[in-house]
């Protein structure tokens, strides 16, 4: 029995197509279809991103939102309480 190892040269931007050699598929990879299709991943990963951020964003302004309330009722408690003692 022999084993041999073809190498397959494929790419996402075009399923199901095989380049015949590293030479073209080292062309394809140049061209204006790919980098097209890199770009689109690229933004893609980005919106993503830009939402993920955007949901810490949101979180974090309710929280720090949440902890000025408490802040501030916890001042007028001290207040009135310096108030009783005459402080
Ligand atoms: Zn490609």
């Amino acid at each position: 029995m022999t084993l041999s190892v073809t190498e397959v040269f494929t790419c996402e931007c075009k399923p199901g197509f095989n380049w015949k050699n590293k030479n073209t598929f080292k062309m394809h990879k140049a061209s204006i279809r790919h980098k097209t299709y890199e770009k689109s991943i690229q933004e893609k990963t980005n919106r993503i991103n830009i939402n993920k951020l955007q949901i810490q964003l949101n979180r974090l302004e309710l929280e720090n939102s949440r902890l000025r309330e408490l802040f501030l009722n916890s001042a007028k408690e001290n207040m009135i309480l310096k108030k009783k003692l005459n402080l």
